[in-house]
């Protein structure tokens, strides 16, 4: 007969969106005690508040989601604004226009008429890739060149630290074209930002869970692994096996905030690839939607060394022989969130991991002999 009244313990190592969830949602489980290791709870998406703007310490993070259970999680924990994101990509010619791609950006970037940009833009809409195309092959059909390379190519390459040839064409879904005016930077049912800052939304995340704010080396993993009955992982894979297959290869980025004397672009995110000193600029006052307001801006721009966070295709391979090696040495940890998995996730997607993982772990722990 199985002990009913024996709490399971279930520790959660990493604190981004992918640990927070699964805190959240482990702790209001009956009979469960969760422990949370994270020296920088937050993980990418910690902010800091700076006159009154809660500004994003890596970058922009607005929580997008055509998922309404994944919307109503995040408010159920601490409540959102819904908000639209609009962001500009500054040419070489020192123009500012829309991205996505919608009708304003043909027109400027290509001299089109309205109806003429419209036209092509339902083209490119209603053209899906074909199985092999690659987004230089399938992107340089559906837009006009210059569109693709100012909008499109520069983006991919540095997303995906390769040539467009050699990437998929399905991973453009991530880019959306607008056949009219719109200009939202995401086009999903839903949009937004926690109302109290993205730190204040991880306190309410983890207020159930007890929480150490240690980081923990390979060796005190493989502990965790014995002594809880199930461990959450939300690190990088290497790390937990010191390297030794090898480093994963993952692009990096490098983020300062400044606060600015003027801001003279139409948007709050700013794509400015012709700048030497970044390629994104996020005016944070901006972003939140406040017209006035200091110009507390990010500076993002590519690093070799900093913040090695985007996965590439090259480590795909080793990627999976670390999995491997995981299931079979750790039948009672989850690899979950973006290093963990070594996918190209967003906040919705984490949480999504996050929600399947939570579910395979109750199905277990709790499960009858
Ligand atoms: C510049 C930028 C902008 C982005 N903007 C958006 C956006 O607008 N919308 C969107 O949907 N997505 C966005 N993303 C993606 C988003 O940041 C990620 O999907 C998400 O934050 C990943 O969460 P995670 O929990 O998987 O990883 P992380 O946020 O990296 O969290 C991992 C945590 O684990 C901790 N940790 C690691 N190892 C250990 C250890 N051994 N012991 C203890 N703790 C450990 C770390 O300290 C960290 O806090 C953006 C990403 C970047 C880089």
């Amino acid at each position: 007969m199985p002990n009913l009244s024996s709490p399971k313990r279930v520790a959660v190592i990493g604190a981004g969106i992918s640990g927070a969830v699964a805190a959240y949602v482990l702790a209001r489980q009956d009979r469960t005690v969760v422990d949370v290791y994270d020296p920088a709870p937050g993980g990418l998406c910690r902010s800091r508040n700076i006159e009154g703007v809660d500004v994003h310490l890596f970058g922009p993070h607005v929580l997008h989601t055509n998922d309404w259970t994944v919307w109503r999680l995040f408010n159920e924990i601490s409540p959102f604004y819904a908000m639209r994101a609009t962001a500009s990509i500054l040419t070489d010619t020192g123009q500012a226009v829309p991205v996505p791609v919608n009708a304003s950006t043909l027109m400027r970037l290509c001299g089109y008429g309205y109806r003429d940009a419209v036209r092509r833009l339902f083209f490119a809409q209603s053209t899906p890739p074909g199985a092999d195309d690659t987004v230089a092959s399938w992107g340089g059909r559906i837009l006009p060149t210059r569109a693709f390379d100012m909008c499109v190519r520069g983006y991919t390459e540095r997303m995906w630290s390769c040539d467009c040839e050699m990437v998929p064409a399905a991973t453009l879904a991530r880019l959306p074209i607008y056949p009219g005016r719109q200009r939202a930077y995401h086009a999903d049912r839903f949009s937004g930002l926690p109302v109290n800052g993205w730190s204040a939304w991880f306190v309410d995340a983890l207020r159930d869970a007890r929480v150490f704010p240690q980081l923990l080396t390979p060796t005190d993993i493989a502990h965790a692994a014995k002594d809880y009955d199930a461990v959450v992982y939300t690190g990088r894979l290497d790390y937990l096996y010191d390297y030794c297959l090898g480093v994963l290869p993952a692009r990096g980025f490098a983020h300062r905030v400044e606060v600015l004397r003027d801001w003279p672009w139409p948007s709050p995110i700013m794509h400015t690839p012709s700048l030497a000193d970044g390629i994104r600029r996020t005016n944070y006052a901006r972003l939140h939607g406040f017209g006035y307001g200091p110009h507390i801006v990010g500076i993002e721009k590519p690093s070799a060394s900093e913040n090695l966070v985007y996965p590439v295709l090259s480590g795909e391979a080793l990627a999976a022989e670390y999995t491997r090696m995981l299931r079979k040495d750790y039948p009672r940890m989850y690899p979950c969130g973006r290093m963990a998995e070594y996918r190209y996730l967003g906040i919705a997607q984490c949480a999504t991991s996050a929600l399947h993982t939570c579910e395979k772990i109750i199905g277990k722990i709790f499960a009858l002999p």
